[in-house]
């Protein structure tokens, strides 16, 4: 049993990746039939943080679209840290990412962790870079936070990203 429980709450706009990479990380399994999360969707899971040393988090995903803008103060209530998604196929997700930030910063007080997520990684051999990388790294520094490139199809680097940031929680909150 863990002694700290965190809410974490994956933010992003539409089809970035975020019910695939919460998935990929409670459950690992990944699938490619796009299920449009409806409302607010939430799973558990015991992160070792540190040799020996685990913490639970909540996970919290909540749709990207615009019309779920009624449930978000509810959504961000309590949260103790953030995955900010966008996709790297999609150059428009990066700005759209960012207005999500500002919006959970309109909704709660404090500064909070957060851990800024590139997704979908495994498609940059096929398509090339869409958004320039030191860009995403200075918005990361900009917000004192990490930058990581990840792939639910993969698995690539989803559990450094969830580790990186319950480190963080812990850190701010234990
Ligand atoms: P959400 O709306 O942000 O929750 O996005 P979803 O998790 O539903 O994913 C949207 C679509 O992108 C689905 O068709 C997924 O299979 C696909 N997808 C998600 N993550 C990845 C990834 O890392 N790589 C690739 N190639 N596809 C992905
Ligand atoms: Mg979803």
């Amino acid at each position: 049993m863990s002694e700290f429980t965190f809410k974490t709450v994956v933010l992003g706009p539409a089809a970035v990746g975020k019910s695939s990479l919460i998935r990929r990380f409670v459950e690992n399994q990944f699938s490619t039939d796009y299920r449009f999360t409806i409302g607010v969707d939430f799973m558990s899971k015991e992160v070792e943080y540190e040799s020996g040393k685990s913490a639970k988090l909540t996970i919290w995903d909540i749709g990207g679209q615009e019309r779920f803008k009624f449930l978000r103060r509810s959504f961000y209530e309590g949260t103790n840290g953030a995955l900010l998604i966008f996709d790297l196929s999609r150059a428009s997700t990066f700005p759209k990412m960012k207005q999500w930030l500002t919006d959970m910063r309109s909704t709660i007080r404090g500064k909070i962790p957060l851990v800024i997520i590139g997704n979908k990684v495994d498609l940059i051999p096929d398509i090339g870079e869409v958004i320039d990388r030191n860009e995403t790294q200075a918005y990361a520094n900009k917000e004192e936070s990490v930058y990581i490139e990840t792939s639910a199809k993969t698995g690539d680097n989803v559990e450094k990203a969830f580790t990186e940031l319950t480190q963080r929680m812990m850190k701010q909150f234990s």
